[in-house]
C-alpha cells in the first residue's frame, strides 16, 4: 500500500532488530538514536504507523509530544545536559531519511558546536502577505 514502505522503525518496534529502548506507553516507543548528535539522542516514534506530521493523527501526535515531555528532563539530567532541543523532519526537503515518524529529543552542552538553522529577513511587506496566505488557509 501507497506510504506504508517497511522502515526499520517498524522492526524496532517489533523487536526484531536491536536498539536500546528507553521508554514505552500505549502509543508510543523511545530508543537511543544510533548515530547521535550528543550522547542521550533519542527518538519517539508511534506505535501506529504514520509517516510523518502530514499523515498522523492529532492524537497520536499529542501522544509523541507527551512523551517527548516526560523524558527530556529524564534525558538532559542522564546525560548531564545543558538544554534540549526537540525536533521533526518531515519530508526529504526537511532532512526525513526514515519515512516513519519520529520526534527527536536532542541533548545540548554549551559549546558543543552545533549551530541552529540561521534566520532572514523578509523583504518589505513579504511577512504580512505570508500571515494573509496562512490564515486564510485556516478559514
Ligand atoms: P531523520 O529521518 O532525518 O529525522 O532521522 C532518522 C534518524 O534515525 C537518524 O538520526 C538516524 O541516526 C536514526 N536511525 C536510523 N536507523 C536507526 C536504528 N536502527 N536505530 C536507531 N536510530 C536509527
Amino acid at each position: 500500500m501507497a506510504g506504508m514502505e517497511e522502515t526499520v522503525f517498524h522492526k524496532i518496534i517489533r523487536r526484531e532488530i536491536p536498539a536500546e529502548i528507553i521508554y514505552e506507553d500505549a502509543e508510543t516507543l523511545a530508543f537511543l538514536d544510533i548515530q547521535p548528535m550528543n550522547p542521550g539522542h533519542t527518538l519517539v516514534v508511534p506505535k501506529k504507523f504514520a509517516k510523518s506530521i502530514f499523515d498522523i493523527d492529532a492524537n497520536a501526535f499529542a501522544a509523541l509530544m507527551r512523551a517527548a515531555h516526560k523524558l527530556a528532563p529524564v534525558i538532559k539530567d542522564a546525560v548531564g545536559a545543558d538544554g534540549i532541543n526537540i525536533g521533526m523532519n518531515n519530508s526529504p526537503a526537511a532532512g526525513q531519511v526514515v519515512f516513519y515518524a519520529h520526534v527527536h529529543v536532542m541533548p545540548r552542552f554549551l559549546n558543543d558546536g552545533y549551530e541552529l538553522w540561521h534566520g532572514k529577513n523578509y523583504p518589505e511587506g513579504e511577512a504580512a502577505k505570508i500571515a494573509e496566505k496562512i490564515r486564510a488557509k485556516l478559514g
